[in-house]
Order: C-alpha cells, then structure tokens, then sequence
C-alpha cells in the first residue's frame, strides 16, 4: 500500500480558500437569503458550484487518483441547506463530472449521489438541527462508505485504486468534512445568537410586544413613507384605567398577568401590518400605516369593547378591567409623527378626563 500524508495535506491546504469562500458565502446566505425556498435553493448552488470548482482543479495522486472536495460539499450540503439544497449541489456536480467524462466518470456520479444521501440521511436523523462535532465525526465516518463505489469499475482498476489511495481519498472527505462542517456549524450558531439578541433588543419580555425603542423607529419609517406617498396613518395609545388600584390590591405580579393579557387583546384586535408596542409602563402603543382616522377610531373601540367585556381571572377573582384610548392620525400630508403623536396623548388626556373607558379622537393640525 502507497500513499503519502503530503497529498493528503496538500489537497486540505489546496481547498482551504475554496473552504473560506464556502464559508464566507454561506454566512452571507443565511442572513440575507430569503428565509423559505430561496435559502435552500441559494445554498445548494453554493455547494453545488464549490465542488464544481474542486473538481476542475483537483490534486491528483502519482497513481492518477483525482483528490477534490465533492464528496464533502454533497455531503453537508443537507444538513446545512436541507434536502432541496442536497439535490441542487449533486445534479450541478454531477453534471459537470459527466462533462469531464473519463473512465471513471459513472463511479464519480455515483459517489457524488451517494454521498448527496448520506448527507441527507443524517439531516433527517438529526431531525434539521445543526450538527455538533461528534455528529460531524460520524458523518464522516459513514462517508468512507462511498468507496463502495469503486465497485463499479473494472475490478483491476478498483484494486489497485484502493489499493493505493484509499486512505488520502478517505482522509481527505473526513477532514474536509469536519474542518468545513464545523466552520459552517460556527456560522449557524452565530446567525441565531444574533437573531436572538435582535429579538431581545426589540421586544418587550413581559408582553412580547415592541419595546419602545422598535415603535420609535418604525414611526419614524412608517410616517415618512406615508409623507413621501401623501396616504394616511393612524396611531392609538391605549392606557389601563387605575391599573395602580389592581397593582394595590393584587400585588405587581398580578398586575403583570393582567398586562400582558391586554396586551394580548391589542394584538389579537389589530391587524398584522400594525405596529404594536408597549410604550410605557401600562401604555400600549399601536401605528397603523395607511389607515384613515375614522377607521382607527373603529379599531380602538373594538379595543376597548373587546378588553370591557372580558372579566381577567386575578388570584381567583374575576376581574373587570378597562382601558381609555387616544386616536390620532395623519390624514393630509405635511404632518410630522411628534405632532401625531403629541394630539394622541393629548386624546388620551381626554378620555382619562370625561370619565375613562373611553376612545377620544383628537385630529393632528
Ligand atoms: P389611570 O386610569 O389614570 O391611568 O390610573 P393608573 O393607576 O393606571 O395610572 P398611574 O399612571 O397612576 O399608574 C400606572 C401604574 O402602572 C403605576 C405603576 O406601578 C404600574 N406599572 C407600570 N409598569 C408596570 C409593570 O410592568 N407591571 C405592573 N404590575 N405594574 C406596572
Ligand atoms: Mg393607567
Ligand atoms: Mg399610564
């Protein structure tokens, strides 16, 4: 048996840029592909086109054994982008393997598709997660399994390759396997560590709604693009009548409990395209893009009605709670979010005044 661990090492060293590229790439992927077919369809070509570029310029052993990376792209091209991905990569490689053509082209095309299902395997039995290194490990591992295909070739040919570059074939996919899998898992894991710090950063943890900081700054989107368009929005502030005598009474907890059920109602009275945010301490916030004042002030009223007429269950007293709502809107252009903002506080005084559970409307001039 004859190999030399240089090859081996020279092939890793040889596709390390095409690895960094994989993985630069990829990062980019999954933050800006779209998140449903799209990403699949776009990592898939990724992969696809790296073992294309491996396979152009592969290392070849003194015996004329081609060493390139298309067993480790078919291989993690599942488990990183799925089973659409998996068959994108395999048809682009395998195409062009059947382009090279050659003698071992059908045992190529068939160590392309086998590895493809391997991958894919695991992708299910992993149930889509992202792979740790011992899973890693054992993909690798399970990959050895398409030297089966060297069956298909003449039966001295495959001895003989066998023979003398099983191990650098083997060694290659394993390590490539690991290295790149790892790199790729690390970018997963970042990708969803930053999702998560972006979802603490904008919502609010008791009510799950939009802190204060997200509504600032999509009010200031939304009413620009209303302004730069000429159509109308619409915004509600909603605030629990004597929600401190509820504190008083049942303690902070309660109180939560009680929030985060109004909360709930907003968001289940308003549309999806409306921004809702808790604003302050027991006020919620709601801006409805191209919405007229008439329409909004139907909205809060639903609201209101809607909060009346469920009794909250509160340390097991049922419990009427009810809200006051200030409606204000921007109905001609030229008017800027402070002011629409300032008149739905000013409602909100309003209401509060003339005997709350109420929805007051005050036009912003
Ligand atoms: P009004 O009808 O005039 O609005 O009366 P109110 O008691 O609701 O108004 P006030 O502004 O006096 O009190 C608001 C209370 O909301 C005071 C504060 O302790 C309570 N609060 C603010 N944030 C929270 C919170 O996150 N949880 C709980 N439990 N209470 C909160
Ligand atoms: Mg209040
Ligand atoms: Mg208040």
């Amino acid at each position: 048996m004859s190999y030399a661990p240089s090859e081996i090492f020279l092939s890793l060293l040889h596709n390390a840029g095409l690895m960094a590229l994989v993985v630069m790439a990829y990062s980019t992927l999954v933050r800006h592909a779209p998140k449903l077919g799209g990403r699949s369809v776009m990592i898939g070509l990724l992969f696809g086109l790296a073992g294309v570029l491996s396979m152009a310029d592969p290392i070849r052993t003194p015996e004329g054994v081609q060493l390139d990376s298309r067993t480790v792209m078919a291989a993690l091209a599942a488990p990183f982008g799925g089973l659409v991905a998996a068959v994108i990569a395999a048809c682009i490689m395998g195409i062009f393997r059947m382009i090279q053509g050659g003698a071992g082209a059908v045992t190529g095309l068939a160590a392309i598709a086998m590895a493809s299902t391997i991958g894919y395997v695991f992708h299910r039995i992993w149930k889509g997660r992202t792979p740790n290194a011992e899973q890693l490990l054992v993909l690798s591992l399970a990959i050895c399994s398409v030297l089966a295909c060297l069956a298909l070739l003449p039966r001295q040919t495959a001895v003989s390759v066998v023979q003398t570059a099983a191990i650098p074939l083997v060694t290659n996919a394993v390590l490539g396997i690991l290295l790149l899998g790892a790199f790729l898992a690390r970018e997963d894991r970042h990708f969803r560590r930053e999702e998560e710090l972006q979802t603490e950063a904008s919502t609010d943890a008791l009510t799950a709604l939009a802190n204060r900081r997200t509504f600032d700054r999509l009010a200031y989107r939304i009413s620009e693009s209303a302004r730069a368009k000429g159509s109308p929005f619409a915004m509600l502030l909603v605030d629990v009548d004597r929600f401190k005598s509820i504190n008083d009474r049942f303690g902070h907890l309660a109180g939560d409990r009680v929030l985060a059920s109004i909360a709930a109602i907003v968001k289940a009275e308003t549309r999806q395209t409306d921004i809702v945010a808790r604003y302050g301490g027991e006020e919620i916030a709601v801006l409805m893009p191209a919405t007229s004042l008439r329409v909004a002030e139907r909205v809060a009223e639903r609201i209101r009605q809607s909060v009346a007429g469920q009794s909250l269950a509160v340390e097991g007293t049922d419990l009427e709670v009810t809200v006051s709502i200030g409606v204000s809107g921007a109905d001609k252009a030229g008017v800027v979010f402070p002011t629409v903002f300032k008149a739905a506080d000013d409602a909100l005084y309003d209401a509060k005044n003339n005997g709350r559970n109420r929805v007051e409307l005050r036009r912003a001039a």
